[in-house]
């Protein structure tokens, strides 16, 4: 049965298509609005014509919507051994190590909680041996003359409980190889002391710091592992690195948040645009996590209602701030697919098409863990493993990677409105053995689509509010570790 995949949005008090077979968007009327909704989102040609108005039919036909879809393929984009060793041959543009797996802190939403995720590893104490580092960074700078700019990214648990190791491989690098890449660390900001900022900004190293926002909102959930608040901690070590050197400071240090209590949006906006120790300098919003969230008390930062407010405060700011997007604290979530929509190919989709999102683990980024194994995704089960610090990079591993996420997703996204869009990964759906579980990929996949309907909505009331707005959508500051 021919099966036509579609959305429909309701921006406001008017009603859009969205067809994903032509990428088009058309307005509709609120009876087929209502007609479509109550389809779902992929319905039969029969049912269609059951449903709809006659003339809206023949208009629809008239613009090429709604007709039956060339099913978007999810063939792997590489099917043979020698294709995949050829595409990791020039290596990943970027290196994450998990120094450690332990952290000076317990915040409550965190992936590592005990108890807080399905599937994903706990805090422990494994720490990562100075020469496992050292040779994994010099294997990966070794390979990278095609990349204009390569990163290292120091990654915990909180990296900055082994500064030692942190200072041997910068120090290995500088003595042993002619090349400098990017150096990136995500921590708390709890142990970012004064005895570490000549060793920083000597290197030029991109700090994230993890702060949620006023004291209140981060203390709600950032607490140390005897419960103490670290508020005054984060911004008193920032406050003392801005004083130490204020060019590198807006140059390299950066915030990460996490917005777990939608009530916050506003006093959480107010704060960064306003604190003096981190109103000048980028901010991030990072997600809480995919997976499904064992804590009911906590909620993820993707529940519809959430994305809702944020969108209606984001694409005001577009529109009446003149301003660029990258100046509002959540345009992380919005941008990227804002651009995607405004940018897309009207054009149908190719027989056996196949989907673009689908990547090749290990030619983007690779992670290794305390123990030398590789992965390819920092939250991802270190079960997925691509190789190790020993071997690197096994291609045979990469491409039954490919093939099985092939077979599991080719059972979904033919039928799924949103496979144009789609940024899938398959640490969303893996275990912590690395097996592919579809229980995790249906959650994923939920989360997914709101956000890109979400983001179709700020999509289609920018364009109607005020056209050249959508100009000033520009992408976050390259988010390394999302
Ligand atoms: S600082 Fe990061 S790793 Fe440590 S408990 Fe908080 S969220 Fe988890
Ligand atoms: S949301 Fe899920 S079903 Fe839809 S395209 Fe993405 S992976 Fe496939």
């Amino acid at each position: 049965m021919d099966l036509i995949n579609y959305a429909v949005f309701e921006v406001d008090n008017n009603r859009y298509l969205y067809d994903t077979n032509t990428n088009k968007i058309v307005e509709v009327s609120i009876e087929c609005f209502q007609a479509l909704n109550a389809l779902g989102n992929c319905a039969s040609i029969e049912q269609l014509n059951r449903t709809l108005p006659i003339e809206f039919l023949r208009s629809a036909h008239e613009c090429g919507v709604l007709q039956p879809s060339r099913f978007v393929s999810v063939s792997p984009p590489i099917e043979n051994l020698a294709d995949t060793e050829q595409r990791l041959s020039e290596g990943p543009e970027s290196l994450v190590l998990i120094v450690t797996e332990d952290c000076d802190l317990r915040c409550k939403y965190c992936v590592y909680g005990e108890g807080n995720y399905n599937a994903v590893r706990v805090h422990t104490s494994r720490k990562m041996e100075h020469q496992i580092a050292i040779r994994a960074t010099h294997s990966f700078l070794s390979q990278q003359e095609h990349h204009k700019q390569s990163f290292v990214c120091f990654y915990g648990g909180e990296p900055l409980l082994r500064w030692q190791l942190i200072e041997n491989v910068l120090q290995s690098v500088t003595q042993d190889l002619s090349v400098s890449p990017q150096w990136f660390i995500s921590t708390n900001g709890t142990a970012l002391t004064e005895d570490k900022f000549a060793t920083l900004v000597q290197n030029r190293v991109m700090v994230r710091v993890s702060l949620d926002g006023p004291q209140e909102v981060h203390d709600k959930n950032r607490v140390d592992v005897r419960g103490r608040p670290t508020f005054d901690r984060v911004i008193k070590n920032l406050k003392r690195l801005r004083d130490y050197d204020l060019d590198y400071y807006h140059k390299y240090v950066s915030i990460s948040f996490v917005v777990a209590d939608p009530e916050n949006l506003d006093t959480v906006n107010h704060f960064f645009k306003n604190d003096a120790i981190v109103c000048d300098i980028p901010k991030v919003c990072s997600q809480i996590n995919n997976k499904e969230l064992l804590n009911q008390g906590l909620t993820t930062n993707m529940r519809r209602e959430m994305l809702g407010k944020q969108r209606r405060q984001y694409t005001k700011h577009l529109t009446t701030s003149g301003r660029k997007s990258r100046d509002h604290p959540f345009n992380f979530w919005w941008a990227k697919y804002i651009i995607a929509i405004r940018d897309r190919e009207i054009r149908s989709l190719q027989p056996n098409e196949r989907m673009r999102s689908v990547c090749v683990p290990g030619s983007h980024r690779v992670v290794v863990h305390p123990s030398g194994k590789y992965s390819f995704c920092i939250q991802g089960a270190e079960g997925i493993q691509i190789g190790n610090a020993e071997t690197g990079i096994d291609a045979g591993k990469v491409l039954k990677i490919l093939t099985d996420i092939s077979n599991v997703l080719s059972r979904f996204c033919p039928k799924c409105w949103c496979s144009r869009f789609c940024p899938i990964c398959p640490a969303y759906f893996s275990d912590d053995k690395g097996e592919f579980s579809e229980e995790l990929l249906v959650a994923a996949c939920k989360d997914i689509r709101n956000h890109i309907k979400s983001a179709f909505e700020a999509f289609i009331y920018i364009a109607k509010t005020d056209e050249k707005a959508l100009q000033l959508v520009v992408p976050s500051e390259e988010l390394l570790l999302s």
